[in-house]
């Protein structure tokens, strides 16, 4: 049994209330306007220097009493373009819009451990940040550019993680999840009659090769002692059955840990895609996009996090997890403060709360969102002392 403080447990129904409140109302990136609000309203009352408006629809609670180090923790609030398959009393309202990442939880777990920690009155600083965007739309950067890595000493956050049981508390020191860098490919032939392809340079079959051949990138061009990912998530092209199209776009992500092969990703992806339409008549377009840095979790930070894990769930339930090719944002703040990312189990196979995230039945038991804050609370304990 999670060892939790009587302040979390006196808490338990408005986190669980809270948690629900904004399933029900899932925001996308950038509009998460509503969950803002309701973040104010949590935290109304409290001794808490509350902003909103931050970084867009950003919100940021500080609490402490100055002096010492300041720990900045985040929490994510928006949800994904998903139809929620859900008979749940909570599930979502919104058409096509879902919690399916857990960002609900999270919001709840940040409140409540700004909330309490605000009537503890921490020595140093205790920066709560709720962050929108982070699905791959810039929310981390945003934030930063408006100003709240200044005077950040440590960094930490949490994600709900249906990967591991509910009590378990997952910390691992070193890389955890993936750099995620964006690929457009633009295969260029020249279209024609589709009875008459000697007169064209088709670009659906060079295409198809430079899709077969970009494989070989990890294959074997990448150490297979090292971790790398090229996907290709679309292919679109051609309008009708009987015409050759003038192009065929490719678009997928590049997924590495490993700064310098990070940077050789695009020529290589570039050297192959080129060289195989030209091969075949055509020509390659090839742009990447570079997204969040990989999350690697600082060692002194994560041997804090340790302790802090511990005194929630007990040694025997810190788990050290998987490094993972997903990516987070998180990565952008520890770009410029030590930190450590931590997942907090919330998977319950018995009660069929074991859905993979951004699955349209995904769901956690919410037990895990009194651990994730306890441990939001001791990691403020180790952090300021
Ligand atoms: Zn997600
Ligand atoms: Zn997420």
């Amino acid at each position: 049994m999670p060892r939790l403080s009587a302040e979390v447990l006196a808490l338990r129904d408005e986190i669980v209330a809270l948690r629900r409140d904004l399933h029900r109302h899932p925001e996308l990136a950038w509009n998460e306007r509503r969950t803002a609000e309701q973040v104010q309203a949590f935290l109304k009352g409290s001794p808490l220097a509350v902003r909103a408006g931050v970084g867009g629809t950003g919100v940021v609670a500080e609490a402490g009493r100055g002096r010492g180090p300041t720990l900045l923790l985040r929490v994510d609030m928006d949800a994904l373009p998903i139809q929620e398959d859900s008979r749940a009393a909570h599930a979502s309202e919104v058409p096509g819009t879902m919690h399916a990442c857990g960002h609900d939880g999270h919001v709840a777990m940040g409140a409540a451990a700004a909330r309490i920690a605000a009537g503890l009155g921490p020595p140093g600083t205790l920066r709560m940040l709720f962050q929108p965007a982070e699905e791959g739309e810039g929310g981390a950067q945003a934030m930063v550019a408006a100003g709240v890595m200044d005077g950040v000493d440590v960094a930490s956050g949490v994600h709900l993680w249906n990967e591991l049981p509910v009590g378990t508390l997952g910390v691992r020191a070193g890389p955890l999840m993936a750099a995620v860098d964006r690929l457009r490919i633009v295969v260029r032939g020249r279209g024609g009659h589709g009875g008459k392809p000697h007169r064209s340079a088709d670009p659906v079959v060079a295409a198809a090769h430079v899709i077969t051949a970009l494989q070989t990138i990890v294959s074997r061009e990448v150490s297979p002692t090292q971790a790398a990912v090229v996907t290709l998530g679309s292919v679109h092209g051609g309008q009708a059955f009987n015409v050759i199209p003038d192009e065929v776009t490719l678009t997928g992500t590049i997924r590495t840990f490993d700064a310098e092969l990070r940077r050789s990703m695009p020529a290589r992806v570039a050297r192959v895609a080129s060289g195989i339409a030209e091969g075949l008549g055509g020509r390659a377009e090839v742009e990447v996009r570079a997204g969040n840095p990989p999350v690697v979790n600082d060692p002194a930070v994560a041997e804090m996090a340790r302790r802090a894990a511990v005194r929630v769930v007990g040694e025997e339930n810190v788990v050290e997890p998987e490094p993972t090719m997903g990516g987070e944002d998180m990565a952008v703040y520890f770009e410029r403060a030590p930190g450590c990312f931590v997942f907090v189990g919330s998977a319950n196979p018995g009660r069929g709360l074991d859905q993979p995230h951004h699955s349209p039945r995904f769901d956690f038991d919410e037990d895990a969102l009194l651990v994730g804050t306890q441990f939001l609370l001791e990691m403020a304990k180790e952090a300021l002392g």
